[in-house]
Formats: structure tokens, C-alpha cells, sequence
């Protein structure tokens, strides 16, 4: 909590935020829902970290601290791995299949980043007899976790903005914190996003979105990462305001234009790198940060790239007030009114809806990200079984400051549980499709995120010889309601081990570690030393 800090305060005017939020400039300090766009520093900055430099401005981390930004050779040596058949053996297989089926002392035969085949060990033993062999004792193998709305550079946010969430009633002001984000450079928000992948990795996510402006900026390390992603960069052309602020709605041309072109430009630079685990997608911010004209040209680019899109969307109260004083209709109501709701769409949060929205929603097939854990530090809830029965497809995301799709998925269920008032609904095989092979169908992947013959060999491996695992009797229920990232030792993407024995093989995790802290700290420290008018957060590091 911010000492002596009450809703809304720090956000004076109709917010103050015209000032800041200059055309042409990213909005800083929503924090929240507006991720991945921590400004870059100016060119000469930049420069400035590619050397040793004493003079460098106070706080600063020293570009020879940073990690390198990407380890190309241990990818190389997992795609060597790939090319062989690879047996886990001996093993529990949870498949997430149509029958949530699980096989007891089984194995899985992974060949050319596919799922060959599934079945009794001796059998496959006897089939692939040239197959590295791997024990899978004490262990389970999973279908990976696809997290379905993310931005991996809000990790620098994290410990502050969790707990400073806007009001759910008026005044609105706009912003999803009242403290802004803290500027970095280009290589200090490249290690920020590696450390969250790092612990997407660690929680045995495969497949994530991730949503932000200038996503070339990280897009190298990432691919580097070894993770699925579909990178859908984000569009907006409001200016002068923040997400969730009732004001006039004013537009500038040049940001749309530059919305749409930067999409165009990431499409044409990454979708379909990195052998494929590389894709494009297409982001409108949020209904009140977007005009219909924006919102057309979006849905075209969209068809024309024949990809996904994504919006936050219903995510606060202040958006809905905001879309209800521009449009005179529901934030649903204008994606439709607009031509951009659409089945292939991905609607981030979906909470502050009213049931006609519910079902406009439901009748389009859309998909939506209940991303519950910032839910529920937010306090709001979406109505997950209402939007299912209505006809939407729900994938679970971990949106900001975490990436831990294990407690995301527990969230998910303890959550519609306490709303819907029912011990035993959603089951935990549902809790555990949503985590996986749902969010892989939302971005387009039909074939990963369940363990089948010809699937995709995206997949995990945890260990179960653990005091809050045993006894094994049910694995899907023992791992949903107990089970904890810790527990996830293998991490396996297109057939290539991303981590294997507890140890990520794809980046130097504790080089990362501690410059991301270092780089954190100094940014927050700056912030501070620069804004001696802003509440420090009680209990802030020196
Ligand atoms: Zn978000």
C-alpha cells in the first residue's frame, strides 16, 4: 500500500495525463494492463550503454553487466536433440485429451518436434529401440501451459503496482496506477522480459502472447528464449489520455499510423522465425483507446495477415464509463458496431460486462483470456461459465507482473468456484484445458497443448515424489489444487528441451536474475530522485 495514498490521487485534472501523454509518445505510468512499452531511452543513451562509461547517470546498471542478450549455441545444441527420437518412459501421461485421459506406467515417443505415438512403455520400447531413452519415474509429463495474455517487461513493476489498482466507481481518471513505470533503456527492458521468460519457463508455460508497442525491441531475446510466442503488437490513437478515462476522445492520425505500421513491419520481420515458434498477431489496446476508423483498419490488416488479433477488453469499470461517454454504447457493443469483434479475436479480462455483452461475445466464438490472478488482486471477477455457455473459448493468461501459469490456473478455479458458490465445478481436468490446450487453440494451434499422436511436442515433465504431491493418486487434481512451479524440472518446445533436469539451457538464468534486479532497483530509484513528488510504497528498498 502507498503511505498516506488514496484512490485517485496523483491523478489531478482529468488526469493530468495530456501533459505526459504526448501525440506520438507511449502513455507512461498506466502500468497495469499496458505493458511491454517501457519508453526507450534517446539514441545517445543507447550509445552510451554499448561501452564502459563512468559518467553514466546516477543508478544507472553498466552496460558490461548486463547478460548477453541472447545464448545462440545452447539452442543450437537442443535443435540437435530435436532431430532424434526421444522416448520418456516409465512415466504418468496426463494427455488433456477429449477424455482427459490418463496412462499409468506409459510412454511417449517424441520424433521431428511431434508426438509420435503413446501407449503402454514396453510396447513403445519395442517400437522405437534406437529412441534415447529417458526415466520418467517420479515424474508426470504434461501438455505445456499456453499463456494467453502477458506482457514480460511489467516484471519491473513488480512488488508495486500490485496493489494499486483504480477504483471501480467514479471519478474515473484514466491509468491503471497511479505511480508511473520507470524509464529503461532498450537493453535494460530486453533483460526484464527475459526474466520473465525465465519464469514462464520455470512454471512450465510452452506458448505464450504477449502483448506491447515495439515488440522488435525484445523479439530477438525471445526467440532466443526456446518458448512459443505469438508476438501481437499493439495499436492505439488516442492521445492526451490513458486507459479508463472518461475525457474527450481525441485522435491523432500519426499515432494510428504508426500503430499500423509497426504491426506490418514486426509481421514482415518475425512471423514464422525461430523454425515457426515465432508468430504476429494483432493488438487494439483497449475500446476507449482506439476510434472506429482505427478499430476498421485493424480488422483489415488483420484478414490481410490472415492473424490473430487481441484486445483488452471490459477490463475496468473507468474503460466501460469511457466507451459508454464516447460511442453511447458498451465496450462489446463498439467492437462489434465496429467490425472488429471477430472469432479469432482474443479478449483479454472480459470482467466489467454486462450480460448483453456476455452474449454478443458468446454468439461471435470469440476467445477470452481469463487471466484470474490479476483478477483477483484487482478484486473484480469475469463470469467464466456465463461467457462459456454463451459460445466463448477460455484460455487462461497471467497479464502483469507474474508468469506463473500454475498458480494462474489454481487462481482460475478457486475463483469461478467462490462466484459460481459450488465446491466441486470447474473440475479440475476443466481448470487444466483452459491453462493448456484451450489457449493453444485460441492462438491458433489446434495441435499443441494436448498430448496426441501427431501433436505438437510442446510439453512438460513434473516431478511428483513431492510432500504436497503424494500420495499420487489423482495426478490432474493432486497437481491443480497442490502442485507449484517448483515442481516443473522439464520444459520441452517443438520436441527441444527449453529446460531439462531444473536447469533452463536456453539463457544464463542467474546472470539475468541479478541484473534484472540491479536494473529494477536503479530504475525505481531514479524514478524517485527525479519525482520527489511521488508516495514511495511503504516498505521500498533503499
Ligand atoms: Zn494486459
Amino acid at each position: 500500500m502507498l503511505a498516506g495514498m488514496r484512490p485517485g490521487r496523483g491523478h489531478p485534472g482529468s488526469c493530468g495525463r495530456a501533459a505526459r501523454a504526448q501525440a506520438g509518445a507511449v502513455p507512461r505510468g498506466s502500468g497495469g494492463c499496458t505493458g511491454g512499452e517501457t519508453p526507450s531511452r534517446s539514441a545517445s543513451m543507447l550509445a552510451g550503454m554499448t561501452r564502459p562509461c563512468r559518467q553514466r547517470a546516477p543508478g544507472r546498471v553498466p552496460a558490461e553487466s548486463l547478460p548477453a542478450a541472447a545464448s545462440p549455441a545452447p539452442i543450437r545444441a537442443a535443435a540437435r536433440e530435436g532431430s532424434m527420437t526421444i522416448l520418456i518412459q516409465g512415466t504418468t501421461i496426463v494427455t488433456a485429451d477429449d477424455a482427459d485421459a490418463v496412462l499409468h506406467d506409459a510412454a511417449i515417443a517424441i520424433e521431428d518436434g511431434r508426438i509420435a505415438a503413446l501407449g503402454p512403455t514396453a510396447d513403445l520400447r519395442a517400437r522405437f529401440p534406437q529412441a534415447e531413452a529417458i526415466d520418467g519415474r517420479d515424474r508426470a509429463v504434461l501438455p505445456g501451459f499456453a499463456n494467453l495474455h502477458t506482457h514480460l517487461g511489467m516484471t519491473l513493476a513488480r512488488g508495486v503496482f500490485e496493489d494499486l489498482s483504480p477504483p471501480h466507481r467514479p471519478p474515473f481518471c484514466g491509468g491503471l496506477s497511479p505511480l508511473p513505470l520507470p524509464a529503461l533503456s532498450a537493453e535494460e527492458h530486453v533483460v526484464m522480459c527475459q526474466l520473465g521468460a525465465l519464469e514462464a519457463i520455470r512454471s512450465g508455460t510452452t506458448a505464450l502472447l504477449e502483448d506491447g508497442a515495439d515488440l522488435a525491441r525484445h523479439a530477438p531475446a525471445m526467440a532466443a528464449t526456446g518458448l512459443r510466442m505469438l508476438l501481437t503488437e499493439r495499436a492505439w490513437d488516442r492521445t492526451g489520455a490513458d486507459i479508463g478515462d472518461p475525457s474527450p476522445f481525441a485522435a491523432s492520425e500519426a499515432l494510428a499510423e504508426r500503430s499500423l505500421g509497426r504491426i506490418a513491419a514486426l509481421h514482415a520481420a518475425w512471423d514464422g522465425k525461430a523454425e515457426g515458434r515465432i508468430r504476429v498477431g494483432v493488438s487494439a489496446w483497449a475500446p476507449d483507446m482506439c476510434s472506429p476508423g482505427l478499430l476498421r483498419r485493424l480488422a483489415d490488416l488483420r484478414d490481410r495477415l490472415d492473424a490473430p488479433a487481441t484486445i483488452h477488453l471490459n477490463q475496468i469499470w473507468g474503460e466501460v464509463a469511457a466507451v459508454q461517454a464516447h460511442r453511447g454504447m458498451l465496450p462489446t457493443e463498439y467492437l462489434a458496431e465496429s467490425g472488429f469483434l471477430h472469432h479469432r479475436l482474443i479478449c483479454a479480462h472480459c470482467r466489467c460486462m454486462a450480460a448483453v455483452e456476455e452474449k454478443i461475445l458468446g454468439r461471435a466464438g470469440a476467445q477470452v483470456s481469463f487471466n484470474p490472478a490479476i483478477a483477483a488482486r484487482r478484486g473484480l471477477s469475469p463470469r467464466i461459465s456465463v461467457l462459456q455457455a454463451a459460445g466463448c473459448r477460455i484460455g487462461i493468461g497471467t497479464d502483469n507482473m507474474a508468469e506463473d501459469m500454475v498458480e494462474a490456473m489454481r487462481t482460475g478455479l478457486f475463483m469461478e468456484r467462490i462466484r459460481r458458490e459450488d465446491g466441486r465445478d470447474p473440475a479440475p481436468e476443466e481448470a487444466l484445458r483452459w491453462a493448456t490446450r484451450n489457449g493453444y487453440a485460441a492462438m491458433g494451434m489446434p495441435d499443441g497443448g494436448w498430448l496426441a499422436p501427431g501433436n505438437k511436442a510442446d510439453l512438460i515433465l513434473v516431478r511428483t515424489d513431492r510432500a504436497h504431491l503424494v500420495p499420487r493418486l489423482r495426478i490432474v487434481s493432486a497437481f491443480v489444487h497442490q502442485g507449484q512451479a517448483g515442481d516443473v524440472d522439464g520444459v520441452m518446445v517443438d520436441g527441444r528441451w527449453v529446460m531439462r533436469d531444473g536447469r533452463v539451457l536456453t539463457m544464463d538464468e542467474p546472470a539475468i536474475i541479478g541484473a534484472a534486479d540491479r536494473i529494477a532497483r536503479a530504475a525505481w530509484s531514479r524514478l524517485f530522485a527525479e519525482r520527489p513528488d511521488l508516495p514511495r510504497p511503504a516498505g521500498f528498498a533503499p
